[in-house]
C-alpha cells in the first residue's frame, strides 16, 4: 500500500490523504482558509480515486469536495446535510476564489452515498468502515482492511465526553495509524472546571447588567455552548445568531447522532434563534448570553452585538483564534479591523478551552491501545516534534510526512 500525503501534512488544514490499496481511496479533500498570507491554500493536485470518504463535515476537511464531484462520495448523513450549508456559504464568500463552481457543487451533491457508523462498504478486496470519532455530529474514523492489514485514519476526534456527543472509543491491533494531532503538545483543562468557570462568569456579567459574547464556530461549538449553559441553568436568556442557527437544526435533524437528543432539543426550544431586528435589539438591552458566530470574529453578527454591549459585558471566546483574525488581534492587540479600519475594544474578554480534540493524554492512550507498527502524524502543528518524542520516549515508529509526500505502507 502507498499514503499520498495531499495536505495536512506539517500543517492544520487541507486534510486530504489519497490510499492505494488495489483501490485509490481518497480520505477528505479539505480546504484551508487561511494560511499564513491570508489566502485559501487547496490539497496538492492527485486525481482519480475510485472512491472517497469523508471523515466530517469541517471545511478543512470537506472544503475542496466540489472538486471531486465526479466521483461517488462516501459520508454519514449528518455530514452530508452540514456540508451541503458551508460550501454554499464558502461561495457566497470566496466566489471566485474557490476551485469549484457552482454546477460542481450540485453535482458532488447528487454523488453522496450514505455510510452509516458501524457498516461496512466493500469495493474491490478493501474493506472501509466508519466509527464514531465524538468530534461533531456524524464526524467519523475510517477503518480500512486490505489483504489483512488495518489502516485507521482518525479525521479529527476526541476522547472524552462532552454534552453533545459520547468520546471515541479506543481500538486494538491497528496496523498503520494515521493520527490528528492537534493537540499533540497541550493538555486540556478538565471539562466540569471549564464549565464552573463560564457559569460563573455568566452570573457575575448578567448581575452586573451586561452581556455574555459568545463569538462561535456555528459547528458544534454553537451546538455544545447551548446544551452546556442549559444544562446548569434553565432560565437565563439565551440569544443564538448567525450560521449556528441553521446548523442546530441539521443537528436536531439527526438525533441519533446527539448523546442526549431529548435534553438538546429542550435546550433549543428554550433560547432564542434571533430571526430579526427586533430580536437582535432585545438581546443587547437585556442582561443575557449571546451565541454567535464568526467564532474567530471574523464576520458574522457577533461584532455588531459587541458593538451595542454595554461596559459591563465580557467576551469570552471558546475557540482557537487563527492569526490576523480579528478574535485573535483583539486578544493580541486589543483591536479588531472593520471596513480596513481599526477599532479599540475596551471589553474584558477571556479564553476558555472547549476544544473537540482529542488532548495530549488521550492521543498517547488511543496510540497504545492501537499498538500499530507505523504511525503516520497528520493536521499538527509540530507533528515532527511529536514524530521524534514518540520514537525516542516510547519506541514508536513514528513519522510526520511534508506535503505531497508518498509513503510506502
Ligand atoms: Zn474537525
Ligand atoms: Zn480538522
Amino acid at each position: 500500500m502507498e499514503l499520498e500525503c495531499l495536505g495536512a501534512s506539517g500543517e492544520v488544514g487541507r486534510s486530504a490523504f489519497l490510499l492505494h490499496t488495489d483501490k485509490k481511496i481518497m480520505m477528505d479533500y479539505g480546504i484551508k482558509l487561511f494560511d499564513e498570507s491570508g489566502t485559501a491554500k487547496f490539497p496538492v493536485e492527485s486525481i482519480d480515486p475510485d472512491m472517497v470518504v469523508l471523515s466530517h463535515a469541517h471545511l478543512d476537511h470537506s472544503g475542496c469536495l466540489p472538486m471531486l464531484s465526479k466521483y461517488r462520495w462516501y459520508a454519514t448523513p449528518p455530514t452530508r446535510d452540514i456540508v451541503d450549508v458551508l460550501w454554499k456559504d464558502s461561495m457566497k464568500i470566496m466566489g471566485e476564489g474557490l476551485p469549484y463552481t457552482l454546477a460542481d457543487y450540485k453535482r458532488a451533491l447528487k454523488k453522496w452515498t450514505p455510510l452509516l457508523y458501524e457498516q461496512t462498504i466493500r469495493t474491490g478486496e478493501t474493506e472501509v468502515t466508519l466509527h464514531d470519532a465524538g468530534h461533531i455530529s456524524g464526524a467519523a474514523m475510517v477503518d480500512i482492511e486490505y489483504q489483512g492489514k488495518r489502516v485507521f485514519y482518525t479525521g479529527d476526534f476526541k476522547c472524552q465526553d462532552t454534552f453533545m456527543h459520547k468520546g471515541a472509543d479506543y481500538y486494538e491491533d491497528i496496523d498503520i495509524l494515521i493520527l490528528e494531532s492537534t493537540y499533540a503538545n497541550r493538555e486540556h483543562p478538565k471539562r466540569s472546571d471549564t464549565d464552573q468557570i463560564l457559569m460563573d462568569n455568566v452570573y457575575e456579567t448578567i448581575d452586573n447588567g451586561g452581556n455574555i459574547l459568545l463569538p462561535s464556530f456555528a459547528l458544534g461549538r454553537t451546538q455544545e455552548l447551548i446544551a452546556t449553559i442549559r444544562n446548569y441553568d434553565k432560565e437565563i436568556p439565551v440569544f443564538v445568531d448567525g450560521m449556528g442557527r441553521e446548523i442546530t437544526r441539521i443537528y436536531l435533524d439527526h438525533p441519533r447522532y446527539i448523546r442526549d437528543a431529548k435534553a438538546f432539543r429542550r435546550a433549543v426550544k428554550s433560547v432564542r434563534m434571533v430571526s430579526g431586528i427586533p430580536d437582535k435589539k432585545s438581546a443587547t438591552r437585556e442582561p443575557s448570553i449571546i451565541i454567535s458566530s464568526a467564532g474567530m470574529m471574523n464576520g458574522g453578527p457577533i461584532l455588531n452585538y459587541m458593538f451595542h454591549s454595554n461596559a459591563q459585558s465580557k467576551l469570552i471566546f471558546t475557540g482557537y483564534c487563527v492569526e490576523e483574525t480579528n478574535g485573535w488581534l483583539l486578544q493580541h492587540k486589543g483591536y479588531i479591523i472593520r471596513d480596513e479600519e481599526e477599532l479599540h475594544v475596551d471589553l474584558p474578554w477571556e479564553y476558555l478551552d472547549f476544544s473537540a480534540h482529542a488532548g495530549r493524554a488521550d492521543l498517547l492512550n488511543f496510540i497504545k491501545h492501537a499498538n500499530p507498527e507505523k504511525i503516520i502524524l497528520v493536521h499538527g502543528d509540530d507533528t515532527q516534534g511529536f514524530a521524534t518524542e514518540l520514537n525516542e520516549a516510547f519506541g514508536y515508529n513514528a513519522i510526520a510526512p511534508k506535503e505531497g509526500e508518498r509513503i510506502r505502507i
